[in-house]
């Protein structure tokens, strides 16, 4: 099952996507979360990559398909996977396309989870995650029992380096621009499917099991 979960910033990509990938056996395969690693080990990508995180701006189409068409080489993302945060953009998306073409493997499905704007700061500003498991909560919405420690786990929680207003705004704006129109672009290719992603996080999960379910 070869998918890609679309949404802004704060859509609830992270969270659905790890509670889908246990559900349907399929890695769930986060470039943000391979950027994140890269700067934490110290490498060249991650210096790289680290000043546009920052200042909540795209990492360069060069660095994240090259990550992207590494990972998913791998063993484990043989039987399908769950892209989240990638692609980004209509180049990324184009050279997803033609990465897949040669395989044989076209994407399946694409499923936008969509938020209204004005939620969107509040779960962004709100958002604590786990440092083992990675579970996530939000400190206004959906809060743990304990407030620095995780209700699964007991790992301690953190709030993203890039989850501070100012960088919020820049990377909202940056969906607006340059993530939405792939909206058009798979709906093009009838393979949007699009899902309320506000209410209850398991009714959610229900509904974008039912896509993957389908196609
Ligand atoms: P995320 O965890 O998906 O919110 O990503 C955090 C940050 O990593 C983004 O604000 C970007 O700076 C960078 N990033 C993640 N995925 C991509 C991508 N597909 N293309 C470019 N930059 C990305």
């Amino acid at each position: 099952m070869r998918t890609v979960l679309l949404g802004a910033p704060g859509s609830g990509k992270g969270t659905q996507g790890v509670v889908l990938s246990k559900k349907f056996n399929i890695p769930q395969i986060s470039t943000g979360d391979l950027l994140r690693a890269a700067v934490k080990a110290g490498t060249e990508l991650g210096k790289q990559a680290k000043t546009a995180m920052d200042a909540g701006a795209l990492v360069s189409d060069d660095i994240v398909i090259g990550l992207i068409r590494e990972r998913l080489s791998q063993e484990d993302a043989q039987n399908g996977y769950i892209l989240d945060g990638f692609p980004r953009n209509i180049p990324q998306a184009e050279a997803l396309d033609a990465m897949l073409d040669q395989l044989g493997q076209p994407l399946q499905g694409v499923v936008l989870l969509d938020v209204p704007f004005e939620e969107l700061m509040q779960r962004l500003t709100g958002r604590r995650t786990c440092k083992d498991c990675g579970a996530i909560y939000n400190i206004h919405l959906s809060p743990p029992k304990s407030e620095d420690q995780c209700d699964r786990c007991g790992g301690e929680l953190f709030q993203r380096e890039d989850d501070n207003e100012e960088t919020i705004g820049n990377r909202l704006k940056v969906y607006e621009e340059q993530t939405a129109p792939l909206i058009g672009f798979y709906q093009k290719q009838a393979k949007l499917h699009s899902i309320a992603g506000t209410g209850d996080i398991d009714h959610i999960t229900d509904q974008v099991g039912a896509v993957f379910d389908e196609i």
